[in-house]
């Protein structure tokens, strides 16, 4: 007969085959006379979260949960990935309650940049995307710069009330909430618990606030329009860069194409010569040539001039998609979610720009 096992910490079923979904303990681990979960192992021995993902139903079912709590919402995005980290449903989930949007990643930006003016682009680019947030706030997880001015923020905002810590998955959260205990988790053995969130079999971290309140780590959601589903992880670290990009700039005539791997390309179509600037891991190749070259350059070079993809994940990645973009306006950016993005200097230029098939790419008002 089958008995189905719980954690001690959380009360979430015990699985052993899906590390990094909810309730994962390793084989060995069963052994044992109190079985935990190694979220919460994790958790209660090195002080750690782990970050778990989420199917779309949790998910949902998170969000149906946040409307009907008084609470204040934190939203972290990948500042790098702001579109595809945006989590699109969230605003009409929350009901009443308030949003305080964090950009995570800041250190990937060249330092020049002004935090006022990226402040401002996110504000407007999330009325855009139909949420108004309290406030705009910005960090670097990684780096600790800014925790302190978030972490006052949730404090300002949360007006006595409990915190919900939201993202998709890779923003960075796990990281923040590590930086958060310790900062300010004291003896967190004892203060930080799991528990479920009511309605769901979703344990969720908890820590508690020092007037009775608590701030929750919802497990991360899995955006599937990452770039990151497509490649193998070696290649993953290829294309995710890891410190300031350094931008690269090119003066491009019309017909002449850009390879950023073998996993987009970028065709500059129609217009006058112009300046293109790519921001991309500084450790990814561009390669340029001619349009009319492009098609049997790709067909006999991916997976190996134009890499990655390497030879192994090329047989697995889609097709590259064409999308046209009519750039009217004077610095504009084509972004490739999860790769980066080209700020397109000039006006009135055609812009056709490829994607594995399943990868977003978009237009947006420039973000420098
Ligand atoms: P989660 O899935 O949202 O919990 O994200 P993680 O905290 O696991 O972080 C995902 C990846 O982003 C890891 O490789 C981190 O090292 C990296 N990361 C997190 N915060 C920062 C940051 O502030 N700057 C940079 N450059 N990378 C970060």
């Amino acid at each position: 007969e089958e008995r189905t096992i719980t954690c001690v910490g959380c009360g979430i079923e015990i699985q052993t085959t899906e590390k990094n979904q909810l309730g994962y303990t390793p084989p060995s681990a069963l052994e044992k006379d109190v079985v935990t979960c190694q979220r919460c192992f994790r958790l209660k021995h090195y002080n750690e979260v782990q970050d778990i993902s989420l199917t779309d139903d949790d998910f949902l079912k998170i969000l149906h949960g946040l409307g009907e709590r008084k609470a204040l919402i934190v939203k972290i995005v990948d500042i790098f990935d702001f579109t595809g980290s945006w989590l699109p449903g969230l605003h009409r989930f929350v009901g009443n309650n308030e949003v305080l949007l964090v950009g995570n990643k800041v250190d990937l930006l060249p330092k020049s940049l002004n935090h006022n003016r990226l402040v401002n682009w996110m504000k407007k680019s999330a009325k855009d995307l139909g949420l108004r947030p309290v406030d705009v706030c910005l960090m670097s997880a990684e780096k600790g710069k800014g925790i302190e001015e978030v972490a006052e923020a949730i404090d300002h905002y949360r007006n006595g009330r409990d915190v919900f810590i939201v993202g998709c998955t890779n923003v960075g959260k796990s990281t923040f909430i590590n930086q958060l205990i310790k900062a300010y988790g004291g003896d967190t053995e004892q203060l930080i618990t799991t528990s479920h969130f009511p309605g769901t079999t979703l344990d969720m971290i908890d820590l508690p606030l020092d007037d009775g309140k608590t701030l929750y780590d919802t497990p991360g959601i899995i955006n599937h329009h990452q770039m990151a589903h497509y490649v193998d992880s070696e290649e993953l670290k290829v294309i995710t860069p890891k410190k300031e990009i350094k931008p690269k700039v090119f003066q491009l005539n019309p017909e002449q194409t850009l390879f950023f791997g073998g996993l987009c390309r970028f065709d500059f179509a129609e217009g006058e010569r112009s300046s293109f600037t790519c921001y991309l891991s500084n450790e990814l190749m561009i390669h340029r040539t001619k349009k009319d070259k492009a098609n049997s350059l790709y067909e006999q070079h991916v997976g190996e001039l134009l890499v990655p993809p390497g030879p192994t994940s090329k047989e697995t990645l889609p097709p590259l998609v064409k999308s046209t973009f009519l750039v009217r306006e004077e610095k504009m950016d084509i972004v490739f979610s999860g790769l980066g993005w080209v700020t397109v200097h000039g006006q009135h230029l055609r812009i056709e720009a490829y994607a594995p098939k399943g990868v977003n790419v978009s237009i947006r008002e420039s973000i420098i």
